[in-house]
């Protein structure tokens, strides 16, 4: 389902009952026959404004808009009657269902066709063997179990091997609605090229050893095999307990609770794991459009990075156009959005991970099916790993390096904000155990401030290169502590006669103040130390140098002059 509204604007929430009070019912037929069997179904609504597409979007689940009068909506039986009262009139429009788009095949079969889903029993027993077939390269968590039984399991994909900055977690999960189920196959199949590249593919190698892949193929498993273990037919967008898992989320603008219901375990596990977990870069995989959306999603500002955002979907839906025919992937603008500017949501996992968890997170909008037929799984990976590895591969691009203490030496979390740039939660934190912090950002010249409560704060600017990574490791100086010469313990100084010069050797790039007083602690002079020559004044005797650099390190040194 394709639906374009590329030149709507949306205005401020206009609540009016449209056509005056209507009597809610209860629906009868097969629309009331499709909401006992499975809580939910699909309607296609009349709309005459964008206000109206708001109000039908706060009040249920929107999916689409042709850009002229038919909105797409997911109800259950209270949204319903919600979207009744309020006059709206609607027709039923049931997702189809075909058997053959469910059908589920063996784990063997699958893992060498992928033309078909697994089954529930299937799906957990691959996982497990990913981890097991690959133990060197490959942890499988179970991030939840529901009270069905089924589970959430997320694979954590990396090498052994540790470069010195450490590798920037990111994060690919899909199917929280649990009937758009292609990025469901798209996200086991990732992880098996993953592991058997690893070590043959030297893109792969290079992934694995400079990052960490987390894949969660199927985030609602209770949604997805609503009809039973066996078979994916059946698959509604909601939980077992009729929640829309994408409005369940705290949302930036309008806090806890935006959808009234309680947080949903799904939400609950997802959140705890992000929480735990540093993600600096992600994708939620969708379907029901072709498009990358990216944030905000409850906001019509524009995120402070919308330029990387739009160079990073850009590059997504460009990639999937140069795999795939003509017309794929190309709704609203050619293949990507802003989420705001497509219908405003509130409670979305997208804004989450970005407003609470500093990851970059988009909304990505697979395939315009919901239930994928099985023959089109293999198509659908033809069109989109290309473009889901080079997606991952941005992860590792921008400014990063590792916050200490430069007493302790000990990794801290810091808080990094690009100056004149960050707003809106767009900083990112240094890791509390590694002090590694990843900063994704466009090409530029930027200042950076780190901060940690009970240290000196410091920046710096640094210049960020297009496809590179700048590093810029920071030591921060306690509070009221003396601190030893860390930055500045290769310096060195002497007294050049020739010159008569206080010489300087190893100097470190920032600029150094310095002071230099008499042995009695007369200030004779300061200075910020431009070269490595100072002409010394006040005559001949020993000298205390005492040097401080802008991370608070300082060293005092004794110099003869004469
Ligand atoms: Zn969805």
């Amino acid at each position: 389902m394709r639906y374009l509204l590329r030149h709507v604007v949306l205005l401020p929430f206009l609540f009016a009952i449209p056509f005056g009070s209507t009597v809610a019912q209860h629906p009868v037929g097969d629309l009331g026959d499709e909401l006992s069997q499975f809580g939910e179904a699909r309607i296609a609504v009349t709309v005459s404004s964008p206000a109206q597409l708001q109000q039908i979007a706060d009040v249920s689940s929107l999916l689409g808009f042709d850009g002229d009068q038919t909105a797409w909506v997911n109800v259950n039986a209270e949204e319903l009657n919600k979207l009744v009262m309020l006059g709206y009139s609607y027709r039923h429009d049931p997702v189809p269902r075909p058997e053959s788009e469910g059908l589920t095949a063996t784990v063997g079969h699958l893992m060498q066709h992928w033309d078909a889903y697994p089954t529930y029993e299937g799906y957990d027993s691959m996982m497990i063997a990913f981890g097991q077939s690959h133990p060197g390269l490959c942890k499988v968590h179970e991030i939840l179990t529901l009270n069905s039984g089924r589970k959430i399991l997320i694979a954590q994909i990396t090498s052994q091997n540790t470069p010195p900055g450490g590798k920037p977690k990111f994060l690919y999960s899909s199917t929280m609605h649990g009937n758009e189920t292609a990025g469901y196959i798209l996200m086991l199949r990732l992880i098996d090229y993953l592991l058997n590249g690893y070590g043959t593919d030297p893109e792969v190698t290079w992934i694995l050893d400079n990052m960490e892949v987390w894949i969660a193929p199927l985030t609602n498993p209770d949604g997805t095999y609503f009809g039973g273990n066996h078979t994916v037919n059946q698959a509604i967008r909601r939980n077992a307990n009729n929640v829309d898992l994408n409005r369940n989320y705290p949302d930036p603008r309008v806090g806890a609770n935006p959808d009234g219901h309680a947080y949903q375990p799904e939400t609950m596990a997802f959140k705890a794991l992000a929480d735990t977990v540093s993600f600096v870069m992600g994708a939620n995989l969708h379907s029901g459009a072709e498009v990358a959306n990216y944030p905000w999603d409850t906001w019509i500002k524009q995120h402070p990075d919308d330029g990387w955002w739009r160079y990073v979907c850009r590059m997504y839906a460009d990639t999937v156009q140069a795999n795939s025919p003509p017309g794929f992937f190309t709704d609203l603008d050619n293949g990507i959005t802003n989420g705001a500017a497509w219908y405003v949501i509130t409670g979305g996992r997208q804004d989450y991970m970005n407003y609470y968890a500093y990851c970059r997170e988009m909304t990505l909008e697979v395939s315009g099916i919901f239930i994928e037929p099985v023959h089109r799984l293999p198509l659908m990976w033809d069109y989109h790993h290309r473009a889901l590895i080079n997606y991952l591969k941005e992860g590792w691009y921008g400014l990063r390096g590792t916050v200490t203490d430069s007493v302790t030496g000990n990794p801290l979390r810091a808080r990094v904000t690009v100056n004149q740039h960050d707003a809106d939660s767009s900083h990112v934190w240094s890791d509390a155990h590694t002090g590694h912090y990843y900063r994704l950002l466009e090409q530029g010249t930027y200042t950076v401030l780190y901060e940690a409560s009970g240290y000196h704060s410091a920046s710096f600017q640094v210049t960020v290169a297009a496809g590179d990574t700048t590093i810029r490791d920071v030591q921060l100086a306690p509070i009221g502590q003396r601190v030893p010469d860390r930055v500045l313990r290769h310096l060195k100084i002497w007294y050049d006669e020739t010159s008569q010069c206080l010489r300087f050797r190893n100097l470190p790039a920032e600029p150094v103040s310095v002071k230099v007083y008499t042995v009695d602690g007369r200030l004779l002079q300061r200075d910020n130390l431009a070269s490595e020559c100072m002409p010394v004044r006040g005559g001949t005797g020993v000298r205390m140098i005492k040097l401080m650099h802008p991370n608070g390190d300082q060293i005092v040194r004794k110099v003869f002059v004469y």
